[in-house]
């Protein structure tokens, strides 16, 4: 039963509070079970596993604060040895990414993200339920840590006042040990005092994966964090979850052209590799029959 309960303990989980004054909204989680399933999924050496964990974190925490069905995807871009990190989270919980890289990126010491990504973009997008167009804010990578990157884009693209820590560690063996990650976002009323009171809080926070680790309540966390007396908003399960599927695939192959198709089969190019989660899906002559007919079909 102790383990039991000690397994269900270390769940990764989102959370949001809301100052009991109204001027603070605040989401926290705890993720290191999907980050490590990401890392191992894409089989990713330390510094792009420790930087798809932070994206990974960004969009969870983004996407708490929307509802039903709403995405957030985080989308960084660059020049450096990492080339991209993508990470995209649903308000219910589900989050999935990947990190393309060279595999130099081996040689470089943890923690030395300074110029892993080199210049590029770090790009958040909302996909809301009453917008026609996902909402899109780009800046510039200024630091290529993630964490730099969220708050520069908060400070030129949002309209509230925000501040995010994430964080996240590994092991001797480079995998994921621990993955983290909060945002606090001033609401209309609150004071600039408060919101000078609230950073220098975060400032005095070294290493937020000090604070929280697979084990503990992130409420516990954020009541012995915050200088305010909070309520809670959300308590959610957090799953690396990819809503691929061979079906899936096969719609977006028969947009294609017929002979592209054709060719495909021709040339036995028959595995269908999904980039967010890595699973891999084969076409069989059945498929490829359906393929070619409905297409043919189509066009005719
Ligand atoms: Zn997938």
């Amino acid at each position: 039963m102790a383990l039991t309960f000690e397994k269900h303990q270390e769940k990764d989980r989102v959370i949001s509070v809301m100052s009991n004054d109204g001027h603070f909204r605040v989401s926290a989680i705890k993720n290191t079970n999907s980050a490590l399933e990401a890392q191992l999924r894409h089989n990713l050496p330390e510094i792009p596993a420790l930087l798809l964990a932070r994206a990974l974190s960004a969009a969870s925490l983004l996407a708490v604060f929307l509802t039903g069905e709403e995405r957030v995807i985080i989308d960084v871009v660059g020049e450096g040895l990492v080339s991209k990190v993508t990470a995209e989270a649903i308000q219910v919980g589900e989050v999935r990414g990947y990190c393309e890289y060279s595999k130099k990126v081996a040689n470089l010491p943890k923690f030395d993200f300074a110029n892993v990504l080199g210049s590029g973009i770090f790009r958040v997008m909302r996909i809301l339920y009453n917008e026609p167009e996902p909402i899109i804010g780009i800046v510039k990578l200024v630091r290529g840590d993630i964490t730099s990157d969220l708050n520069y884009y908060f400070a030129k693209s949002e309209q509230l006042f925000s501040i995010a820590l994430l964080d996240a560690d590994t092991d001797v063996n480079g995998k994921i040990v621990n993955s983290c990650g909060l945002i606090v976002q001033a609401m209309p009323g609150a004071l600039e005092k408060e919101k000078d009171e609230i950073e220098n809080v975060l400032m005095k926070i070294d290493r937020l994966t000090n604070l929280i680790s697979p084990k503990v309540e992130l409420f516990d966390v954020l009541k012995n964090i915050l200088p305010w007396d909070i309520t809670l908003l959300k308590n959610d399960r957090v799953d690396f979850f990819c809503r691929c599927s061979k079906e899936g695939f096969l719609e977006k192959l028969l947009t294609l052209d017929y002979l592209d198709v054709k060719e495909m089969k021709e040339l036995g190019q028959n595995e269908l590799v999904c980039q967010y989660c890595n699973s891999k899906y084969y076409l069989n002559d059945e498929d490829f029959n359906f393929l070619l007919t409905t297409i043919k079909a189509r066009t005719n």
